[in-house]
């Protein structure tokens, strides 16, 4: 069975949700249609007029991309000027583009996951948490009988999950009254006359991303014509995503050590650190890309060093100052590591929908720096 774009799309943002992504990151499906065939896509870091070159080499309809290829809104759609100019490249050769990028460093297995796992780090936290996901308790009064459909339904569509508990639902019995109106068509009782029902009170929780789901398979299969049934908004708290991860080393090691750790971990030519090579490390902070702008919250989760990229003279001036030692693995080398982890994804993805989906993944080096 092949796969639309919209299809692909929908796998990588139930990972990478879209209300996890920074406010203006251009994220989505930046080129091409929804509605587009994909039979092969090609998965990268980001796109260079060699990824587009190979995309159109292996036959790719689709190119997934962390990246986003835009920054800045586009002005003009013009070849001569970057980026526009691949954007025209990739509509010549009939190929679309999807980019998930802070959506996916803040996504659960996503970027930062990925590095921290790669790092062997241990105890892993967020390092700041940006989204918090909402809960709701949902309240339905069912006749005695079909609670357990209704209770099916309801679970089936997210409702119930607790920690690792899935179907946590509670009822208990009472008695319903009705009075169908002219015009009605009750399932049980008659028109004008007040009904006392055997009812069961069945209550449950739900995110807020499933919320929709619930009630409409809920409602789908309740046998009343008209369900009573509550959404009542929770203070408990939900889910938290964000950006960034502090954990720990299992063994405490010299700051040269534990950055030679992470050019052998991430298969680096090169790495810069800063800070005295004999400092003893243990609580790591990490965040792929470039990342400097979370030197304060690594400092107050008490890390001994913060490995990201893109780290500048005075940045890593005001670490020294601050006492934290810094391992600039570089943007490339801390953010390369989730091309394979999407492809991955999305493979398992189209498997398990039964769908004839080749993923490809680019063997273009995008880093533009070489090392001497
Ligand atoms: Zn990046």
């Amino acid at each position: 069975m092949p796969v639309e774009c919209r299809t692909v799309i929908d796998w990588m943002q139930e990972w990478a949700r879209p209300e996890f992504a920074e406010e203006g990151d251009r994220i989505g499906l930046l080129v091409g249609s929804p509605s587009q065939r994909v039979k092969k896509l090609l998965v990268t870091l980001e796109v260079t007029d060699e990824v587009i070159a190979e995309a159109s080499a292996v036959g790719a309809d689709l190119v997934v991309s962390h990246h986003p290829l835009f920054r800045d809104p586009l002005t003009s759609l013009r070849d001569d000027l970057y980026p526009a100019s691949l954007a025209c490249k990739l509509v010549k050769a009939g190929i679309a583009l999807f980019a998930a990028h802070t959506n996916l460093d803040a996504a659960p297995g996503g970027v930062n996951d990925i590095l921290a796992e790669r790092l062997g780090l241990i105890d892993v936290e967020l390092l700041l948490s940006t989204h918090e996901e909402k809960l709701y308790k949902v309240v339905v009064f069912v006749p005695e009988g079909h609670e357990d459909e209704v209770r099916r339904a309801m679970c089936s569509a997210g409702a119930g999950w607790i920690g690792n508990y899935s179907d946590c639902t509670f009822q208990v019995a009472g008695t319903g009254t009705f009075r169908p109106l002219e015009g009605t068509s009750p399932f049980i009782g008659e028109t004008g006359r007040l009904e006392k029902v055997g009812e069961l009170r069945i209550e449950t929780i739900v995110p807020e991303r499933k919320l929709p789901e619930v009630l409409q398979r809920m409602i789908a299969v309740h046998p009343y014509e008209e369900v009573a049934y509550d959404v009542y908004p929770l203070k408990n708290r939900g889910k938290e995503t964000g950006l960034g991860r502090v954990g720990r080393l299992p063994e405490r090691m010299t700051l040269a050590t534990f950055a030679g750790h992470v050019k052998k971990c991430l298969e680096l030519d090169a790495v810069r650190f800063v800070g005295e090579p004999d400092k003893t490390v243990s609580r790591v902070a990490l965040c792929g890309g470039s990342a400097m702008v979370l030197l304060q919250h690594a400092v107050r989760a008490g890390a001994d060093v913060y490995v990201t990229g893109d780290v500048r003279h005075h940045g890593a001036l005001e670490a020294m100052a601050r006492g934290i030692a810094l391992v600039d693995a570089g943007h490339y080398g801390t953010e390369r590591v989730v091309v394979p982890a999407i492809a991955g994804y999305l493979e398992g993805r189209a498997k398990e929908a039964g769908c004839d989906l080749e993923v490809v993944i680019s063997r273009v080096k995008t880093d533009p720096f070489r090392h001497l």
